[in-house]
């Protein structure tokens, strides 16, 4: 197979993918002449574009003024990617728009904000957590109180900064005193995360704690048994460690955590 046939075959498989998604048209402008166009944008017999109507980069998925003005919403990226990476952004800013001002279950009566998530919507790793916390709940943004400081650090240690992976919760509403998620919660939460991870397609995701890694690994067993080794949720391979907050009470396991963040480094190479 040619160089071509093979990037055709793989760009094929990326329009498919998001065309499940919904979406009808790209976000990029096409040179007639360029050496993708009768791809991206093939013409049927009446010279129409039956699948994908290529449109300018800002396109109808940019959010309203008012959903800009919406306090309760979390602030959107700008939109100033090009390629794949914003493809996915623009389909998280959808995923956004459809969560809305939601009451789909008990969690929405006690928060201040949903938190989304946020970072690389093309990110190579995800860290996903079990549900915001009081201070993720005022700044609708994960893992920014105590526990978060020892994420952002270990993400640092990694080679990475924030912005570079994409952290997100199991449930996106706080749980009223920090309990722990339920499981109709989580029912209720789990196809906006799975939708999200399905967006992001990161290579690697670390599961932040029981909650999380029982709930991306399908397994029960403790957590101490659980992490330190690689599990899959729909094919991508998961990595259960310890919970940040764990660790700020028991700073003696943080190697354990940094072992099996070697191993996902290892898995990115
Ligand atoms: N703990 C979590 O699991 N997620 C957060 O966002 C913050 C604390």
């Amino acid at each position: 197979m040619d160089n071509r046939t093979e990037i055709i075959r793989e760009v094929k498989k990326v329009l498919e993918f998001y065309r499940e998604l919904g979406f009808k048209r790209l976000p990029v402008k096409l040179n007639p002449d360029s050496l993708m166009s009768d791809v991206l944008a093939p013409k049927n017999q009446n010279n129409e574009v039956p699948y994908f109507q290529v449109s300018e980069a800002k396109s109808d998925f940019n959010l309203t003024k008012e959903d800009n003005n919406n306090p309760d919403k979390p602030p959107s990226p700008p939109f100033d990617k090009g390629g794949l990476g914003g493809f996915k952004e623009q389909a998280v800013n959808e995923l956004m728009k459809e969560i809305g001002d939601c009451k789909r279950c008990r969690l929405s009566g006690g928060r201040k904000n949903i938190v989304f998530g946020t970072g690389d919507p093309d990110a190579k790793i995800m860290f996903i957590g079990e549900g915001p916390g009081r201070e993720e709940d005022i700044q609708a943004k994960p893992f920014v109180g105590d526990a978060g400081t020892v994420l952002t650090n270990l993400i640092k240690k990694m080679g990475f900064q924030r912005e570079n992976v994409y952290i997100a919760n199991v449930v996106k509403c706080r749980p009223p005193l920090n309990r722990d998620p339920e499981e109709d919660e989580i029912a209720s939460c789990s196809p906006f995360l799975v939708r999200q991870i399905e967006i992001i397609m990161p290579r690697v995701i670390v599961a932040l704690g029981r909650i999380s890694a029982h709930y991306l690994t399908g397994s029960k067993i403790p957590i101490t048994r659980l992490r330190g080794a690689f599990h899959e949720f729909r094919g991508i391979p998961v990595m259960p460690t310890f919970h940040p907050a764990y660790l700020l009470r028991n700073p003696k396991d943080k190697w354990l955590t940094w072992g099996d963040a070697q191993k996902v480094l290892e898995k990115l190479k």
